[in-house]
């Protein structure tokens, strides 16, 4: 399991909506940390999506964990 790392790393994750993207797109309005779509989205609304989007990542997560855990008997 290993993951080579580039120093160009265009795959990125939008911090909005989770979308992955690539970046730099020519022509794209996209930036390192906003796909083309919530980019267009005002600053003030986008900070509501950045929020909720971090509490589905952390119970994404906190999902996989349980998940993996063995059922307690
Ligand atoms: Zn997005």
């Amino acid at each position: 399991m290993s993951i080579p790392t580039t120093s160009s790393q265009r795959q990125r994750t939008c911090r909005a909506c989770a979308k992955k993207f690539d970046y730099p797109v020519k022509g794209s309005a996209s930036t390192r940390h906003h796909c083309e779509e919530c980019v267009a989205i005002p600053p003030d609304t986008r900070k509501i999506l950045e929020r909720l989007n971090t509490r589905v990542t952390q119970l994404e997560n906190q999902l996989r964990r349980l998940q993996a855990k063995p059922p307690a008997g």
